[in-house]
């Protein structure tokens, strides 16, 4: 997609100039640029930002202005990993691993979805979503009414890639949630027809397999072949949690970065979550396909799932990225939140190999944690990369998609003076309470608690109803 081209018009209205003035722009560029200045909007697009602004205005007035003094502008955060069909199940699936989590209350609550109840799970992730600077979001969708999904994307005008999640087999897998590889393939790509590059270039479609327990040797084998012949994204759970790895290996007789290098999977549209038990032999074969990985660290946290080793991934030369996962397993689907754990555990990787300070492989070694920089690209240029995206959003920089969260840094908790360090400010104090503004491609989706395309107080009670529907059609299990 070139940037700026598909932006100039939304919904048949000319979009507005926005100033935003004053604030500290942390650009996320190649040059590594932190200024204070103003950025502009124009059609959709970044027109202009730091000094050059009042000279790209030419004396003409913007149709609006954003005071950001004591704020941090940023590029729109990217949520690389996300169900929104489980916003609904949010502190319904405690205590639990991933297996026994999927088998006893994931796969039943999604078995009885219904179309409505999927469109309420996905507004009201949405609405904590944009309301938290996400302006791009890697969705798995659910293996019934993606396409509900695909509409309340477009309606809230977000960016997004999403999926319908592929499953054709599986231990545990309510018959409800089985396609047949063709059916699970052709409902896909019926998907891409009607979604990918739709809503002005802002949606595209993914194939989804769930993971490999989920589907068959076959349908991996037509994912590999379909993605590749019609330029689709491929994202699925890679290596997430020790027991998932162990049944995977008595399944396939291999491990899972092994199993999609032999079925063609992997590639440069490979987008694989979690990441946390792979080798290093197998982070080799995703550096040579391209593939991209993204962390999830406050998932993989609550499900016991382990550390993943996001420097490792960076040294082999891998793009990635950084996601929360559902509301199901997290319970935040709050990227600020997501950098703060992700910065936290390569510090608790370090200790792990503190003993190896002195060998070279400490604070400033091999295994050095990843720096406040290093975690803000992840959630923002390095995200947009791993998506494939890189040239259209996750930078401000002149002529992207102005994708574009404005983050208020005068509260208390960021007191005495959030600006010295941005990056460490963005990690470690703010929230996503503290975002101000959210836009993609110059529209306003969130700006000081309103929101533009959502009804919160809607999306709220309406999840209540559909939850209530849901739970009655739904039927637990428990897993010995
Ligand atoms: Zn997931």
């Amino acid at each position: 997609m070139e940037a700026g081209a598909h932006a100039r018009v939304q919904g048949g209205t000319p979009l507005s100039t926005l100033l935003i003035r004053s604030g500290t722009l942390v650009c996320m560029n190649a040059a590594g640029t932190v200024a204070r200045g103003d950025l502009l909007v124009r059609d959709g697009v970044i027109a202009a930002l730091g000094p050059a602004v009042p000279a790209a205005l030419a004396g003409a007035t913007p149709d609006d202005e954003l005071d950001a003094t004591g704020g941090i502008v940023i590029p729109g955060l990217v949520h690389g990993h996300l169900h929104l069909c489980q916003t609904l199940f949010r502190g319904l699936a405690e205590q639990s691993d991933l297996l026994r989590w999927l088998r006893e209350r994931i796969w039943p609550m999604e078995a009885a979805h219904s179309a409505s109840s999927v469109a309420a799970s996905a507004r009201l992730g949405l609405a904590e979503l944009i309301a938290g600077g996400v302006t791009c979001i890697n969705d798995m969708g659910t293996v019934r009414h993606t396409e509900v999904i695909g509409a309340v994307l477009e309606a809230s005008g977000i960016r997004a890639v999403f999926g319908k999640a592929l499953m054709d087999q599986g231990e545990g897998v309510p018959a409800a949630l089985l396609d047949s590889p063709r059916a699970a393939i052709d409902e896909a790509l019926e998907l891409a027809k009607r979604f990918h590059g739709a809503a002005a270039g802002r949606l595209s479609v993914s194939l989804a397999p769930r993971f490999i327990l989920s589907c068959s040797d076959g349908l991996w084998r037509d994912v590999g072949q379909v993605a590749a012949s019609r330029g689709l994204l491929v994202h699925t759970h890679v290596a997430e949690s020790p027991g998932e790895s162990r049944e995977v290996r008595v399944a396939v007789a291999t491990t899972a970065a092994r199993y999609f290098a032999a079925r063609a999977v992997l590639g440069r549209g490979f987008v694989g979550a979690h990441g946390v038990w792979l080798d290093p032999q197998e982070l080799g074969l995703l550096k040579d396909a391209d593939a991209a990985l993204v962390h999830c660290p406050g998932s993989n946290l609550k499900l016991g799932s382990g550390l993943a080793h996001v420097r490792a991934w960076r040294r082999a030369g891998i793009r990635c990225g950084l996601g929360s996962d559902g509301a199901a397993c997290n319970n935040r689907l709050d990227t600020f939140h997501e950098m703060s754990l992700a910065a936290l555990v390569s510090r608790a990787r370090g200790v792990g190999s503190a003993a190896g300070a002195a060998m070279g492989s400490g604070a400033n070694g091999a295994d050095a944690p990843l720096t406040p920089r290093e975690v803000v690209a992840l959630a923002t240029c390095d995200g947009a990369r791993a998506l494939g995206m890189g040239d259209v959003t996750g930078s401000l920089e002149a002529g992207k998609q102005a994708d574009i969260a404005v983050v208020d840094a005068t509260g208390p908790h960021h007191a005495p003076d959030a600006i010295r360090d941005p990056y460490a400010t963005l990690v470690h104090a703010a929230r996503a309470s503290d975002v101000r503004l959210t836009m993609v491609a110059g529209r306003v989706l969130y700006r000081d608690g309103a929101w533009t395309t959502l009804d919160p107080r809607a999306a709220q009670a309406d999840g209540r109803a559909e939850l209530a529907g849901l739970l009655r059609r739904a039927t637990l299990v428990e897993v010995a």
